[in-house]
């Protein structure tokens, strides 16, 4: 399915949320021409290039403005990223720069992965996990869930990704839709261009592998949020029901409007313990420059979610449920989706849903 979540999309004046339009059913998203995705790349990277300073005064931000455009328009612009079905610029990713951070604090760490799938943490933070036995269980279960997620996108992945670097402007991304079951693998990628600190000036960064490997994750969770609903739900039951010691008590599906200049509309897993503690966990959130995979409630509702949006948490099993719905009548799938593509999208996922436990088994065997 051309799932239009999380797609790069520029924050939009004529997007009226209401509870419909957040519902996760994959033909409920927004659209918007491609004109619009590209025109509001082009205003974030206007905004990136000038920076947010307010003592910027206008005469200067306007000086350094057109220059930038004498040396490439927008039109330019469009037409070099419009055959692209999405587009990544690097500078809403930048946080693939610093790969040594510890995942619950956020602080630099030079420290090793704490345990195989865990993510990376500093002393301080694993030895506060350390003494939370179901909070150390939650990472440790998502941590490994994550990994064998990503080796399921890369297994899946039908997409061309290049890499598009434009005279004045950072690094873009742009996806060229592929046929589902024609598997393709991500571009080498060596360098990327991006504004410095002050926001004035491009420098290009060669990438060390932990900055390419977490530059991939990015690119594997791109628009992949409803997949990752979709097709989790088997593993997701087995891994929750699998062990009567389990601290996890549920496990629900979270669909909302996200803070994010260019994503309107997200869908995330939350997990309950048994304890009554509550956790977002995001597989598909780096795409969006967000580095956490599990964040308490409370904190992902202040940092993540728009105040004004219109939440919808749903059982676990319900985006994959519409799906198959949508599939046995054709007429439900948005128009502009029922192409050969929207079809075929739709059948693929469903049939991952179907193997997920056999290919979690396979991978188990060799990874765990
Ligand atoms: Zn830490």
């Amino acid at each position: 399915m051309e799932v239009r979540h999380c797609h790069q999309h520029g924050e939009e004046e004529d997007v009226h949320l209401n509870s419909d339009d957040v519902h996760p059913s994959i033909g409920q998203t927004h659209d918007r021409s491609s004109e619009d995705i590209v025109r509001s790349n082009w205003q974030s990277n206007e905004l990136n290039a000038y920076g947010n300073d307010s003592e910027t005064t206008l005469s200067e931000s306007s000086v350094k403005k057109d220059t930038n455009k004498k040396s490439f328009s927008f039109e330019d612009f469009q037409a070099a990223l419009d055959s692209y079905k999405a587009v990544i610029d690097i500078s809403n990713v930048a946080f693939i720069l610093e790969p040594f951070r510890c995942t619950l604090c956020q602080q630099p760490t030079s420290l090793p992965l704490t345990t195989k799938f865990s993510q990376r943490m500093c002393d301080s933070c694993r030895i506060t996990l350390d003494a939370d036995t179901p909070l150390r269980y939650l990472h440790d279960i998502v941590g490994e869930i994550y990994v064998f997620w990503l080796r399921l996108r890369r297994e899946e992945l039908c997409d061309r990704i290049e890499q598009v670097d434009l005279p004045g402007l950072p690094t873009h991304l742009g996806f060229i839709e592929g046929s589902p079951g024609n598997k393709t693998t991500l571009p080498t990628i060596a360098d990327v261009r991006i504004h410095d600190e002050a926001g004035s000036a491009l420098v290009s960064h060669a990438l060390s592998a932990e900055q390419r490997g977490l530059l991939e994750e990015v690119l594997l969770t791109v628009n992949q949020c409803h997949i990752s609903l979709l097709v989790l739900v088997q593993l997701l039951k087995k891994l929750v029901r699998a062990d009567a010691d389990s601290p996890i008590l549920q496990v629900r599906e979270y669909c909302y409007q996200p803070k994010h200049e260019l994503c309107y509309s997200h869908c995330v897993h939350t997990f309950t313990l048994k304890d009554g503690r509550h956790f977002a966990i995001s597989f598909t959130d780096r795409q969006l420059g967000w580095y956490p995979l599990v964040v308490p409630w409370a904190e992902y509702l202040d940092r993540c979610v728009k105040t004004e949006s219109v939440p919808n948490m749903y059982d676990l099993g319900h985006v994959h449920m519409e799906t198959a719905s949508e599939l046995s009548d054709p007429d439900s799938i948005p128009e502009d989706e029922r192409g050969a593509n929207g079809v075929l999208q739709r059948e693929r996922a469903l049939r991952v849903a179907d193997e997920v436990v056999g290919r979690w088994k396979e991978w188990a065997k060799k990874e765990r």
